[in-house]
């Protein structure tokens, strides 16, 4: 690089810094900014195009175009050369501008004067701001150097875009981070919930982005590394023996952080007048940019890892950590990318909703935050980018979609169907004492789903008569390693404590499929949901079954003890499974500890194929509990994770409910305790569907006890068995248009 251009550069952006730290308002800022860079770099024309809004970039300042043209002239992106450089988030150099392919003739701005034309991106993190423009009248090819140093100046613009140096009188810009913005996601949890940003990982806010003494800046990049280096060989060390994709990742770091190409543009970038920050901040735009073009998921891997490095990186030179001392707000609401089942377990109760730009309805995340009743939105893209700590929100779980900083209607709005919510919670409240008892007189059984002892209190506030359903995979999602007997009999224990004497169903490890353990070896399987999972694990692998029901059996020191095992496809799984459990009871009693005073142990019905067993099954068996969330998949043969299917098929249609009314015509018969523990159990409407159908018993998320039970009371179930067998008759696909009408018909 030749020295003087070095220097040149480099005062260029010392400049930049000065005009950056005089006390001018926005537009004169802007307007400074472009008259020094044509200066620096000998052209007539240096403008800043910044977007608008997504789709139109408006020109914000100029030296040497006209200046009745400012905040006038607008394009739409992929219009004109400048629009061509914004959508594609490449340079465009040419001599001969008016000949290029795209050029647009602006008779407004007099640029039809002018050969030459350099833009260039003005983008940070992968997010488009706008483009940076130099023009001049002899016909130049602009070099690599000037082309690079205009790279740089773009990056300074994007960081001050950024950190809102452009707002202000006269600038008729708004700053970016506080308009409203509506998110659209998927819902992982329903419920809405109004509070404040609160940055899982808040973005390294860079405000030192030029520096005079490049010398200083590059030991500070080297140390920086240094650390960084250590850092990864460290977690490395720790994690030997342990989940080889952990180790891969811990790889690729190490790949690139003693990566000479990473570095070395670091560097150069420091030569140029850029601070260490800077530099890397440099790097990391140009990998999301990459990122957001290749689709071969191994390298956007890669350069996700390398994002991540970054960040790192950041964190070391700034200072700042993942939390950065600020205090986290009332009613905060958690925005991260992903986070793990255990991080979120840690910020418990305090939080009011989850938002993730990733993440997926079956992640553990998922499973947690609907085990906190707090509304989950998945998929929200772009929310990284735009919210700050402390911004205000408003989470809709039902439909899915996140405001950010809402305008007044929205609020209105929100704050009418919150309100609407409490009314009902509160009618909910008077009649949690009272009986599921429909109008035709029989009593339902209301049980709670659970899985964490948070969920236990609930017992008490919803009216639940015990826990249907209690997922003990919780526990050990949540840990880094295999929890140990005697911490699962002290946990099973709590929870008995808790119930106080109401049933307790605990559900021995349903792992496999979606939820799998952080420390047990991934099986790649071409189809996780129809593979090793659940009992299969628990026969195959009898040493983790054994220690859990020993627990189980210790935890209910005399007390009695109610066990159900998951995914049960036939007869002889449950023969199996209930012969480790007796071996678990006789083992405990020879090591001399108090028998359970009853025990019941139950199968889920989550496969087809059980509904078919023989006879002696069902008369062996001591409950069963259909897992609907599984025998709905199995049954339409359409994914519970699978966006595009997962709610193609109706609960209410007359094939899967004359399947579930055969299920409990079986029970019957048998005389075997039958009930539904499925998320369908929870959705007022199904509920009584199923009561209608012979279902006397029914487990749900604790919010959703309220709702059931209002409806029941006011049905009249013999009726609903008639409205159903209607449409059956008349070949309905599903019942519900008809159960609709006649629910609504009532008083
Ligand atoms: C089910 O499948 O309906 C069920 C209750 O189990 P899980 O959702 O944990 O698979
Ligand atoms: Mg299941």
């Amino acid at each position: 690089m030749p020295e003087r251009f070095e220097s040149e550069s480099r005062k260029l952006l010392g400049r930049l810094r000065d005009a950056m730290a005089s006390d001018l308002a926005g537009q004169a800022r802007l307007d400074r900014i472009t008259h020094l860079i044509a200066d620096s770099m000998g052209t007539e024309v240096c403008s800043i195009y910044l977007f608008r809004d997504d789709e139109t970039l408006e020109l914000c300042a100029t030296e040497g175009l006209k200046p009745e043209a400012v905040h006038q002239t607008r394009m739409r992106m992929g219009e004109g050369l400048v629009g061509r450089v914004a959508k594609r988030g490449q340079i465009i150099n040419t001599p001969d501008a008016p000949s290029a392919k795209g050029f647009r003739y602006m008779p407004e701005t007099g640029e039809e004067i002018f050969s030459s034309f350099l833009g260039v991106p003005i983008q940070r993190l992968g997010e488009k701001l706008g483009v940076l423009v130099v023009q001049s009248k002899d016909q130049r090819v602009f070099s690599s150097d000037e082309v690079y140093a205009l790279e740089v100046v773009a990056m300074v613009l994007a960081e001050m875009t950024e950190l809102g140096a452009f707002v202000g009188e006269g600038a008729a810009l708004s700053a970016r981070h506080q308009q409203s913005v509506l998110f659209r996601g998927t819902t992982g949890q329903e419920g809405a919930a109004e509070g404040h940003v609160w940055l899982h990982e808040p973005r390294v806010i860079v405000t030192n982005l030029i520096a005079d003494d490049p010398v200083r800046e590059q030991a500070r990049l080297t140390e920086a590394v240094d650390d960084l280096r250590v850092g990864v060989d460290r977690m490395l060390e720790m994690s030997v023996g342990g989940d080889s994709e952990q180790l891969q990742v811990l790889e690729a770091y190490r790949m690139f952080a003693n990566s000479k190409g990473w570095m070395r543009r670091m560097e150069e970038d420091i030569a140029r007048g850029l601070s260490a920050e800077a530099a890397v901040e440099k790097e990391q735009s140009q990998a999301r940019a990459r990122m957001a073009q290749v689709q071969d998921a191994y390298l956007r891997e890669r350069l996700s890892d390398l994002d991540d490095l970054s960040n790192r990186l950041l964190r070391i030179l700034t200072g700042q950590g993942r939390q950065t001392g600020a205090e986290m707000p009332t009613n905060p609401i958690l925005i991260a990318r992903n986070i793990g089942p255990g991080d979120l377990l840690e910020y418990g109760r305090s939080l009011r909703g989850v938002v993730l730009e990733q993440g997926s309805v079956g992640s553990h995340a998922a499973i947690v935050a609907r085990a906190l009743a707090i509304p989950l939105v998945v998929h929200a893209e772009g929310i990284l980018n735009e919210a700050l700590n402390g911004d205000h929100i408003m989470v809709d779980g039902d439909q899915g979609v996140v405001h950010l900083r809402p305008d007044d209607t929205v609020v209105a709005a929100f704050r009418d169907k919150i309100a609407m919510q409490a009314k009902a919670q509160e009618r909910y409240a008077s009649i949690r004492d009272k009986p599921a008892e429909t109008l035709c007189g029989r009593v339902i059984g209301l049980h709670m789903n659970a899985g964490l002892m948070a969920d236990l209190p609930s017992l008490e506030g919803s009216g639940a008569e015990g826990v249907g359903l209690f997922r003990t995979e919780l526990q050990f999602l949540v840990r880094n390693q295999m929890p140990k007997r005697s911490e699962l009999a002290e946990l099973y224990a709590r929870v008995l404590d808790a119930a106080k004497g109401r049933r307790v169903v605990f559900r021995t490890l349903d792992i496999g499929s979606d939820k799998v353990l952080p420390y047990m070896k991934p099986n790649d399987e071409p189809n996780p949901a129809l593979g090793w999972r659940a009992i299969r694990v628990g026969l195959d692998k009898p040493g983790v079954m054994q220690m859990q029901l020993q627990a189980l059996i210790r935890a209910a020191n005399g007390r009695p003890l109610t066990v159900m095992f998951p995914f049960v496809a036939q007869f002889d799984e449950y023969r199996a499974a209930r012969q480790a459990f007796e071996k678990a009871m006789n083992r405990e009693e020879r090591l001399g500890h108090v028998m359970p005073e009853r025990v019941e142990v139950g199968a889920m019905l989550e496969t087809p194929s059980l509904a078919f067993a023989p006879k002696a099954f069902f008369q062996q068996v001591d409950f069963l509990s259909i897992g609907g969330n599984d025998l709905k998949q199995f049954f339409f043969a359409a994914d519970r994770e699978n966006e595009r299917v997962r709610r193609r098929y109706d609960t209410l249609n007359v094939s899967f409910l004359t399947f579930i009314e055969q299920i409990a015509e079986r029970c019957a018969q048998t005389g075997t305790p039958l009930s539904f523990c499925g998320e369908d159990a929870g959705r007022p409407v199904e509920a009584v569907c199923m009561a209608a159908i012979g279902l006397h018993t029914l487990s749900m998320r604790p919010a959703s006890i309220g709702p059931v039970k209002s409806l029941l009371r006011r049905t009249n179930l013999d009726e609903l068995k008639q409205v159903i067998y209607a449409a059956r008759h008349r070949g309905d696909q599903s019942v519900r248009p008809s159960v609709m009408e006649y629910l609504r018909a009532q008083p």
